[in-house]
């Protein structure tokens, strides 16, 4: 895995009690000064985070987390902080001290496997607190993957261990070794992309979505065209051909379904980061739960981060009104932004989250996950507006995906 893109780098999260040693176990493995090291407890307040390469793991996210034992008001607040991490880390590294090993710790060993989280138990300051040989034997008989160091006093020696350690513990196979456009966009196709120029759009820019489409056409060795939707009635008058995909901007889909000639195979970019990272069909039918909603159900709208609304938002302003043209009913929406969700989905009859394209995706698999157990339907702003707009039918068969109308649990894989 290359990449510069945060989303897309091996999320590692360090965890441990306070003064375990965790940010010196980070800085004396990375060697550089990634985190604050000090002896006085609990210096390390909210996670700090930090991006590098780190061979042979390639790009990677750090989080150096706030010490799990801190008992003051304070420090509930930062042990929360601290388990939200675990949404978003693909491992974990616990960093202890030779003589601690006790509920917490097994509570924090329990927790990553409930999430299928690999971990590495990494005993540290072993220069001066020997490893309990009880606590030993124990970590032995439970077979729990572990290493001594001392962060002052360990040598390259130990770092390649421990990094070679890390390396056998990434998960197998993840969505990045699956390229956005494998099987949808071929050697010489004529891709264009559509990109509305409104209020939302970031001046003198292209967003990130955008930018890795656009990178994936060239590595496909397609042709690839930038155009606003008005521009699509041109596209006849000026290529020789027509293209053999459209890609819009969710936002655009009205105008870009009724200026596209129908022999022109539509998408868009949310839907193809949905079809991406998986649970496709779970999104999918979550867009079908649109047709049952009735006056006074709440919708949730999830924005993976935080931007300054505008006038015409599209969680804010455009979702609400659609949803409300589309069912000729009153939805109540929420929004959240960020990595945090409501305590209580139940409220809920469906939630509606963006791209995702700022997550991991883990933290988006768990996003799906929690929304599921417990019990509410999710789909995404791309299978939202084209089903809102009429055209789910379009805008998921590019992605050889089809559905029968009067039987929705059918959707599924064209033949
Ligand atoms: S994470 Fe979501 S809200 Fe943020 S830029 Fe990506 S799609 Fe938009």
């Amino acid at each position: 895995m290359k990449t510069n893109l945060k989303s897309m780098r091996w999320h590692i999260g360090v965890f441990g009690p306070t003064n375990a040693g965790k940010s010196s176990f980070i800085n004396w493995l990375t060697q550089q000064p990634v985190a604050i090291t000090d002896p006085t407890p609990g210096t390390t307040t909210d996670p700090v985070e930090k991006t590098m390469e780190l061979l042979p793991l390639g790009p990677v996210v750090w989080y150096d987390t706030a010490g799990y034992n801190d008992n003051t008001m304070l420090g509930e607040e930062r042990v929360k902080k601290t388990r939200e991490i675990l949404q978003r880390i693909d491992m974990a590294v616990l960093v202890l001290d030779g003589q601690t090993w006790g509920k917490q710790e097994k509570d924090w060993i329990h927790q990553f496997n409930k999430m299928k989280i690999p971990f590495l138990i990494v005993v540290n300051h072993s220069d001066y607190i020997p490893l309990n040989e009880s606590i030993e034997k124990e970590l032995n008989e439970n077979q729990y993957p572990f290493l001594t160091i001392s962060s002052i006093y360990s040598d390259d020696q130990d770092r390649t261990l421990i990094k070679n350690q890390l390396s056998k513990l990434l998960p197998d196979k993840i969505w990045v070794e699956k390229p956005l456009l494998q099987g949808i966009v071929h050697e010489n196709d004529l891709v264009a992309l559509v990109i509305p120029i409104d209020l939302s759009a970031p001046k003198g820019r292209i967003i990130l979505p955008q930018q890795q489409v656009i990178r994936e056409i060239i590595d496909q060795k397609g042709l690839s065209m930038v155009i606003v939707p008005e521009k699509i009635p041109l596209l006849s008058h000026y290529c020789n051909r027509k293209p053999d995909l459209l890609i819009t901007d969710s936002q655009a889909f009205e105008e870009v379904f009724r200026l596209t000639p129908p022999d022109i195979p539509v998408t868009s970019f949310s839907i193809l980061f949905a079809h991406q990272r998986g649970n496709f069909e779970q999104l999918l039918q979550g867009a079908f739960h649109l047709r049952k909603l009735k006056k006074g159900d709440k919708v949730l709208i999830l924005e993976a981060c935080s931007h300054h609304p505008t006038s015409d938002d599209i969680g804010r302003v455009k979702l609400p009104l659609w949803l409300k043209e589309y069912t000729g009913e009153e939805i109540e929406c929420e929004v959240y932004s960020g990595h945090a969700m409501p305590s209580k989905l139940e409220s809920y009859q469906l939630v509606i989250q963006c791209g995702s394209c700022m997550l991991n995706q883990r933290e988006v698999q768990n996003r799906i996950n929690e929304i599921s157990n417990a019990g509410i339907c999710v789909t995404n702003y791309g299978l939202a507006i084209a089903e809102m707009k009429s055209h789910l039918d379009r805008a998921i068969y590019p992605l050889g995906y089809s559905y029968t109308k009067d039987a929705l649990s059918c959707a599924g894989r064209i033949p």
